[in-house]
């Protein structure tokens, strides 16, 4: 496959520099420490993009002043998203991931790049917060595993929101997936390593649920993916 974006996955120097092959990442962080090495590998190599954040299981301990920290780096790198962020509710923090991820989804929308999240067991208390906080110009929901029920409540509140979906094999997955706008799929793997064949797959799953061809399925998930590259401008 030569036209590929991985739409959530994470660096490893080691595999992303042995990687030769074709293809797009959105490189996500989980903590602040990954900040400049992401930034500095996303300017020097074409192939990735970048999300700066803090994911929800690494927020213990953030020294204050980390959200201007985090305008800063957005700053400096004009086309990095914010990611990954988000609600966790299999971690026992429920008050400090709210506050830490309103304050990093407040800076996507206001600096218009896209938010990559992460949601797990918190759908209710997400989509209360996405409907009452200023619009992202992009949300992702990485590695959706929602229900219709929740699909369909998340498009009637947004005409900005992906689905990047993973393994699609599981009955509830397949719903969501033969439900989501065709123009609001995604593909990721979540992975550390470029993992074209695992994106091949995912694509050609997707593809049969809604009965179409891989290529075509592979196509549209193109140019949805680069609208989430470029922060919803038009590519
Ligand atoms: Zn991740």
């Amino acid at each position: 496959m030569e036209h590929f974006v991985d739409a959530h996955c994470h660096f490893n120097r080691a595999a992303f520099s042995d990687y030769t092959g074709a293809g797009r990442f959105i490189c996500n962080a989980v903590t602040m420490e990954d900040w400049e090495p992401l930034a500095a590998v996303a300017r020097a190599d074409t192939r990735i993009s970048v999300a700066l954040g803090v994911h929800p299981w690494h927020i213990a301990g953030l020294h204050t002043g980390w959200t201007d920290a985090l305008r800063r780096m957005l700053g400096e790198n004009p086309h990095a998203a914010v990611g990954e962020i988000g609600l966790d509710a299999t971690h026992d923090n429920p008050d400090a991931q709210c506050n830490a991820f309103i304050a990093q989804y407040l800076i996507a929308a206001d600096m218009g790049r896209a938010a990559h999240i992460h949601c797990v067991r918190a759908w209710d208390k997400m989509l209360h917060l996405l409907k009452t906080l200023p619009r992202a110009p992009v949300i992702v929901a990485h590695r959706f595993s929602g229900n219709t029920h929740i699909l369909r409540a998340l498009c009637a509140m947004s005409d900005n929101i992906y689905f990047s979906y993973r393994d699609v094999s599981g009955p509830r997955t397949r719903d969501a997936v033969a439900e989501t706008p065709l123009h609001r799929i995604l593909v990721e793997t979540d992975g550390f390593a470029p993992a074209p064949a695992a994106i091949a797959r995912t694509i050609s799953d997707i593809a049969q649920i809604r009965g179409m061809s891989a290529a075509d399925m592979a196509n549209i998930i193109y140019d949805n993916s680069l609208r989430v590259v470029n922060n919803g401008q038009i590519a």
